[in-house]
């Protein structure tokens, strides 16, 4: 069966990672504009004077100071990793892995309402539906169903469409399947067409067999599974 691939994502030429791409071309342009820059440095609360913002206490090794500013946009990021403002702002989805990044623990949404800043839209959160949890990690694998995969249920039944309405939308009916989970089947020629399945491949995110039967085999779903069927 003919898959429709993504043709809206954006990789880099030699395959490596979007996000890290950009850092370096940002770190050379904040370096060219002669930008001050404190890495390895921990925002720990906003200073005020007289209810407007002054400055931003830090954390550098052992040391601690403020930089003194005139304005502050605070950048750092969502809440994933805090439970506690996770069971606060979005509870639907507590206790729940997180595919995001370590640093995404709402330090800068605590500072601000701390200070009695205001918040909105706090409880908007983007679930992924499609994460391969190993060992303690959270890999997205939106890859495999943006560029050719079909999720199945333990049944090997399909229960959505793998793409659409939106993350969020897959994530809760996926909750509502057995064992909150499902597999993403993949054949030959999305695996081919794609450089990040091949590297899912690698890193031995995936079961593997040559026909439907022995897939559904090792699966554990009915052989006969009307979806598995591709
Ligand atoms: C697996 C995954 C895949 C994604 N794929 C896409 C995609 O394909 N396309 C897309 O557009 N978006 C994607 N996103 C979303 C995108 O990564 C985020 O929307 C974006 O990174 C948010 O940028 P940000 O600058 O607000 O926060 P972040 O990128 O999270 O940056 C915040 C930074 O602040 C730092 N920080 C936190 N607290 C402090 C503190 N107290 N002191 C100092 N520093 C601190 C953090 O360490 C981090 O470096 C993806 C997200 C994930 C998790």
């Amino acid at each position: 069966m003919t898959r429709v691939l993504s043709d809206y994502q954006i990789g880099t030429a030699d395959g490596t990672s979007l996000g890290s791409s950009i850092v370096k071309v940002m770190f050379k342009a904040l370096k060219e504009k002669g930008v001050a820059f404190y890495p390895n440095t921990k925002a720990l609360d906003l200073v005020l004077k007289n209810g407007v913002v002054t400055g931003v206490k830090v954390r550098s090794g052992n040391e601690e100071f403020v930089i003194p500013t005139k304005n502050v946009i605070l950048a750092t990021g969502g809440f994933a990793h805090n439970q506690k403002l996770v069971k606060k702002f979005a509870p639907e989805w507590a206790g729940l892995p997180t595919t995001t990044a370590v640093g995404s623990t709402g330090d800068g949404l605590e500072m601000a309402v701390e200070h009695g800043a205001k918040t909105a839209y706090t409880d908007v959160v983007r679930m992924n539906p499609s994460v391969h949890s190993e060992n303690g990690v959270n890999s997205s694998l939106s890859a495999a169903r943006a560029e050719g995969g079909i999720m199945v249920n333990l049944d090997g039944k399909r229960f959505c469409n793998d793409y659409y309405p939106d993350y969020t939308q897959l994530s809760r009916w996926l909750q509502k399947q057995k064992g909150s989970m499902a597999y993403i089947v993949i054949d030959n020629k999305a695996m081919k067409a794609s450089k990040r399945l091949q590297g899912f491949k690698d890193k031995g995110y995936f079961l593997q067999a040559d026909t439907l039967a022995e897939l559904a085999k090792k699966m554990g779903v009915p052989p006969k599974a009307d979806t598995v069927r591709m």
